[in-house]
């Protein structure tokens, strides 16, 4: 479906981000790797990628840090010219309580999670052409709120409000600018939630379990094709029911 696409995906070194560079590549589109920490397992991610007999590389750079993004941006350029595809995915979690949280904790999250989707963006937009996708990872948390993470509701919650007005902007220029609402995946940034938790949150899930990546890769890959053309400015919620 992504057939000569490129495609950037932000902290795609483990996760739901690699998921999503796996499908991407399965669909014949040239991958680049975001990372911040863990270069070992975006190389580890290219190879797979690469397999499919697509071009990738893997990029380090702080989403939360301008000047680091700019610079990710001209090496992306050097090589591939061109982004097709910008899936902003990388994200984090400082789970405290509005009145135990720090202001480290706060600006953290926001940072990553809101200020990093307007860095990437910003920046990658002038490599985007006619018929281009962007889609941003935010949350259901981002529309019910959750216990304990006010700073990450509030990040996610931005990012809807971006992507809408961004859609507006960019329509008449044909590129589609969606966000996805996913519930619980299971991932490294899940693996913490205690395991009663879990369970309750499974038993909550008219699905009765939480998603695999891949389940969130596949939304995104179609995203990402032409077939989505029509859709913009929409938040699409990926839960298994959990919040509806
Ligand atoms: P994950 O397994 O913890 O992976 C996070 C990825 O983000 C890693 O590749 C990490 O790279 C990267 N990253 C973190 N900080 C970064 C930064 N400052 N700059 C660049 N990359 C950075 O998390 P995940 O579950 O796949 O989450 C992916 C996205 O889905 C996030 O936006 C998350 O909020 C959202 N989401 C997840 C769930 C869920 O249940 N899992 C639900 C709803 C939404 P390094 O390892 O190299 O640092």
């Amino acid at each position: 479906m992504l057939k000569n696409k490129i495609a950037l995906i932000t902290g795609a070194s483990r996760g739901i981000g690699e998921a999503i560079a796996i499908e991407f590549a399965k669909n014949n589109a040239d991958v680049i790797i975001n990372y911040y920490n863990d270069q070992e397992e975006a190389q580890k991610v290219v190879d797979k990628v690469k397999k499919y007999g697509v071009e990738s590389m893997a990029v380090k750079a702080d989403v939360s840090n301008f000047n680091e993004v700019k610079q990710m941006v001209e090496e992306i350029q050097k090589k591939f010219k061109r982004v097709d595809i910008l899936v902003n995915n990388a994200g984090i979690v400082k789970d405290r309580t509005l009145k135990n949280i720090t202001l480290e904790e706060w600006h953290a999250v926001i940072n990553t999670n809101l200020n990093g989707v307007f860095y990437v963006t910003k920046v990658v937009l002038p490599l985007i052409g006619e018929g281009g996708r962007i889609i941003n990872i935010s949350s259901i948390v981002g529309q019910y709120g959750n216990f304990g993470q006010c700073n990450y509701a509030a990040a996610k919650a931005g990012i809807i409000g971006f992507t809408k007005s961004l859609a507006k902007e960019l329509g008449k220029k044909k590129i589609t600018v969606n966000a996805i609402a996913p519930g619980f995946v299971k991932t490294g940034i899940t693996k913490n939630i205690p395991f009663l938790r879990k369970k309750i949150i499974n038993y909550m899930t008219p699905l009765k379990e939480g998603a695999e990546p891949k389940d969130i890769a596949n939304l995104v890959t179609f995203l990402a094709s032409e077939k989505s053309r029509y859709i913009t400015g929409s938040v699409i919620n990926i839960d298994g029911g959990l919040a509806f």
